[in-house]
């Protein structure tokens, strides 16, 4: 088996800005996605993990960005774990 060493963590937080993801009378997935996702980031720091986000802040990323960001994270040839966080919204039952 060909092992490679994964160099870092991306944390993505889905949607942002006007992009609210799902939504329920005040409640917004993006809050809850980046709430997440910088409860993992410091985590995997504290850890000695070397991560980064994709983004810090309610800001809008289109899916091209999105990528554009996550391949300017980290060189091409790295290993690297993405992690992207999602928060969907459940149907009455
Ligand atoms: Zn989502």
């Amino acid at each position: 088996m060909n092992e490679r060493e994964i160099t870092g963590v991306i944390v993505d937080a889905g949607h942002g800005g006007v992009d609210s993801g799902a939504v329920n009378g005040n409640i917004y997935e993006k809050n809850f996605n980046l709430q997440a996702a910088e409860y993992i980031y410091d985590r995997l720091r504290e850890l000695g993990i070397p991560a980064k986000m994709t983004r810090e802040e309610d800001v809008n990323l289109p899916k091209n960005e999105r990528i554009a960001k996550v391949r300017e994270l980290y060189p091409l040839d790295e290993s690297v774990l993405l992690i992207s966080n999602h928060m969907n919204a459940g149907g009455e039952t």
